[in-house]
């Protein structure tokens, strides 16, 4: 089997209702994504957060085989291709392997540890909003009612926004649900550390980015200083870019993002940099159908750590924000159920692609 041609689709939802994190506003939402087309018609899909250069892909891709996406990673990467194309390329290897090999992409991995994933609802976002806090309030509970037990709401406004708000939310749901915050690095050393003070009387899950993704000590620091989980580092390229996070432990959860980070191939090298390091892996979502399915089958394939009679739950980040690309590009949607998530069980990413979306989109 050899690759004969790479389709590369650019495609921008446009948002109807504007959200912001710590550091801006989004108004649409572009994504990069690859179709990589064999010879004996198998084709893989893959996301990334742009797409290759076509000489690039003529170089390494083109004359392949799908099985060799070491090689293929490395040629890519070489050149001076970008990791958040080489993830799309990548992602769309392992694709076409399932495919081949009539197998779900968890198996190819090592096998699925569960077929059913616990979600965690990523939203709360800020918006213009007349009672920002009543319409967080609102939201909140929205997700309780759906089944949620986890969820994440955005901090990184200032100490008055975020000390109200994340109190606010905690109060709507009580005691029994999994609240995180994140920041998205909005926030320098002596900020994060006194508002993660106040936040984290609101028993918290985790504090995600409260700083500059690449200040190590920053974050060794702000581990030290809160007596809340540090998690981050879900735009970081590469394993190697890894490697002082982890060594150093300045998180107590990873979050590496499949589409950045460079697919499968990549994120298998730091899953298992973090497990030497005991450090915990909870991946990050926020793309289309591609990209969740992807994610699930990473997460049915990491192994409780501790392997413990409660383990912590493996957690997949579940955006719940308007995306039509999330929700209708799989032809069958991947949906929760009070909050579970089931792994997609088809060969490669177990999804079919929906064209028409790519066109409306593109
Ligand atoms: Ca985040």
């Amino acid at each position: 089997m050899k690759i004969v041609d790479v389709k590369t689709y650019s495609v921008v939802y446009p948002v109807q209702d504007p959200f912001s994190n710590g550091m801006r506003w989004t108004r649409q939402r572009p994504f990069a994504i690859v179709e990589v087309i064999t010879d004996n018609g198998i084709s893989g899909w893959g996301e990334g957060t742009t797409v290759p250069a076509r000489r690039a892909i003529d170089l390494n891709v083109i004359g392949r085989s799908p099985f060799e996406h070491e090689v293929i990673w490395e040629g890519l990467h070489s050149q001076g291709t970008d990791t958040g194309a080489i993830s799309a390329i990548d992602i769309a290897l392992w694709d076409i392997m399932g495919k081949a090999l009539d197998q779900p992409i968890c198996n190819l991995l090592g096998g699925a540890f569960r077929d059913r994933v616990q979600a965690y609802a990523t939203g709360l976002f800020r918006r213009e909003r007349k009672d920002p806090t009543a319409a967080l309030v609102e939201e909140a509970r929205s997700y309780a009612d759906q089944g949620f037990k986890a969820m994440k709401m955005k901090v990184g406004f200032g100490p008055e926004y975020d000390i109200r708000n994340v109190a606010a939310v905690r109060r709507a749901i009580g005691d029994d649900i999994l609240l995180a915050v994140d920041a998205n690095c909005a926030y320098d050393r002596g900020s994060a550390i006194a508002v993660g003070q106040k936040l984290a009387e609101n028993d918290l899950l985790w504090f995600e980015e409260p700083i500059s993704s690449d200040d190590v000590e920053g974050y060794i620091e702000i581990r030290r200083a809160l007596k809340v989980r540090i998690s981050g580092a879900e735009q970081l390229r590469g394993h190697r870019a890894f490697r002082r996070m982890l060594q150093e432990r300045a998180l107590d959860i990873v979050q590496p993002d499949v589409s950045i980070c460079g697919g499968f191939t990549e994120f298998r090298k730091i899953a298992a940099m973090a497990s030497a390091n005991h450090v915990r892996v909870i991946p990050h979502m926020f793309g289309t159908a591609i990209r969740l399915a992807a994610t699930l089958h990473l997460l049915a394939n990491l192994p409780d750590s501790p392997r413990a009679n409660v383990p912590f739950p493996a957690l997949l980040e579940y955006d719940m924000s308007e995306n039509a690309l999330r929700t209708e590009l799989a032809k069958e949607p991947i949906r929760h159920t009070e909050g579970i998530v089931t792994v997609p069980q088809g060969p490669g990413l177990g999804i079919e692609i929906n064209r028409d979306l790519l066109t409306k989109y593109g």
